[in-house]
């Protein structure tokens, strides 16, 4: 990887750039590769962290074991082309997330699915009963709005209290009456025994991490990167034409519509050594603690990585309001002054937002790669419509 220093060897300043990319997470590593391979152009992406991936980079610990630092990234995707783009960048470990929630002294598979319902009620309900059970539990809600009306609409006041009530409460520090429909919508029902996280058409883990993944991104000789270096300190040392801008939105405009509520996390990472004859201390890859505890989760990583090793490493994600910017809030309040940013941005033509903290969407890896990957198309779009005679 580039340092500061060769960065300036290999490009003498006076040349500069064609395009400045802030952020080296997916949003602006997907949108630099495409500037250099395609376009042509030379690119410099600085970071302020000292390393690439931004919060979807891993590293091995102390014990060798590959963990991520900024919490567990399974990556899941229908689109066939963005699963067909990053294969160019790394091969892939098949893997399918599963969770379990810990409700009522017993580890129920969540999202809630037949099993769930029949364990946690003593049931024997088949499939084709499920819907009809669900149906007598759900409240009439006619036009849900909030992340309770969602939950309570589908499956009742019961379910809800167990398995989301208490984590979203913790997760965000907010009640769900207070939040979007959509943040808890993004976990489904199922009447059936389907006990996978995610139902996507791609679900797998890039075979050697993150990390190599960004590192072949970014490979691209006309593409140099400065870590450790917030882009205010060289934004006006560094010559450039175009700014692809992937940090947070209030921040860039100096806060002058006031801060963006963000939710931030504290991530505990232990390694264990597993009891004689196993391998691995929890029976999926993630455990999740509505009820108890000031952890939302628990991740053990060597289920995502496949890895074997004779110890195993876990991360707790502790919620907290203060520090990285990692989730926006999504609520009306909240969209009501990022439209205001956006508004601004909106008149910058020198300036693209993507990803998730410049769009204040709480999107997946695979949006942001979609994002990317159109906001391609569309500036290169514009530079030909520009320069075509
Ligand atoms: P980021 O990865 O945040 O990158 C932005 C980069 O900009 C950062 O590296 C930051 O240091 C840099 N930056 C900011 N300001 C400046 C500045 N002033 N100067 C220089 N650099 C700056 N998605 C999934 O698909 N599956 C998952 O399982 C999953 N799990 C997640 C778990 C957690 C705990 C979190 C927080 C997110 C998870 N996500 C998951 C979402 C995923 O992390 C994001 O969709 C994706 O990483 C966003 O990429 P990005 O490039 O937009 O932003
Ligand atoms: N959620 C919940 N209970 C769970 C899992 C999720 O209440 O056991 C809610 C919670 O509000 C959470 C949201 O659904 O923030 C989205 O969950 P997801 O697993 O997609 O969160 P992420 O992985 O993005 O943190």
């Amino acid at each position: 990887m580039m340092n500061y220093k060769t960065m300036f060897a290999a490009a003498p300043a006076s040349s500069g750039y064609d395009t400045l990319v802030v952020g080296a997470g997916f949003a602006g590593s997907v949108l630099a590769e495409r500037l250099a391979s395609q376009a042509g152009q030379r690119v410099l992406v600085v970071d302020k962290r000292p390393h690439i991936g931004g919060n979807a980079y891993d590293r091995f610990d102390d014990a060798g074991l590959l963990v991520h630092p900024y919490g567990p990234h399974i990556f899941h995707t229908n689109s066939a082309d963005v699963f067909s783009y990053l294969s160019q960048f790394t091969s892939w470990r098949p893997y399918q997330h599963r969770v379990l929630a810990s409700v009522d002294g017993q580890l129920l598979p969540m999202p809630i699915n037949l099993d769930t319902v029949n364990r946690l009620y003593g049931l024997s309900l088949t499939s084709f009963e499920m819907d009809g059970f669900l149906a007598s539990m759900a409240e009439k809600i006619e036009h849900p709005q909030t992340s309770e009306d969602v939950v309570v609409g589908r499956v009742g006041r019961d379910l809800y209290n167990k398995f989301f009530k208490g984590y979203t409460r913790k997760q965000w520090g907010l009640d769900p009456s207070e939040l979007d429909a959509s943040v808890t919508a993004r976990v489904p029902t199922r009447t059936n025994r389907d006990d996978r996280y995610f139902t996507d058409t791609y679900q797998a883990m890039p075979l050697h991490g993150y990390t190599r993944l960004f590192e072949n991104l970014l490979a691209h000789p006309n593409i140099h990167v400065m870590l450790g270096t917030d882009y205010r300190d060289i934004v006006h040392l560094v010559p450039w034409r175009h700014m692809v801008y992937s940090g947070p939105i209030d921040s860039f405009f100096d806060y002058r519509f006031g801060r963006l509520a963000w939710r931030s996390l504290d991530f505990e990472h232990v390694t264990v050594q597993p009891p004689r004859g196993q391998s691995l201390v929890q029976p999926v890859g993630t455990v999740n603690h509505p009820n108890d505890h000031l952890y939302t989760r628990v991740t053990e990583f060597k289920h995502l990585t496949g890895q074997v090793h004779e110890s195993t490493s876990l991360v707790y994600e502790i919620p907290r309001a203060d520090g990285e910017p990692y989730y926006p809030v999504p609520r009306a309040e909240n969209t009501a002054v990022f439209r205001r940013y956006e508004a601004e941005a909106e008149q910058l033509s020198d300036v693209t937002f993507i990803g998730r903290l410049a769009s204040y969407k709480y999107y997946n890896m695979d949006q942001v790669v979609a994002q990317a990957l159109a906001a391609f198309k569309r500036l290169t779009k514009s530079t030909s419509t520009v320069t075509t005679p």
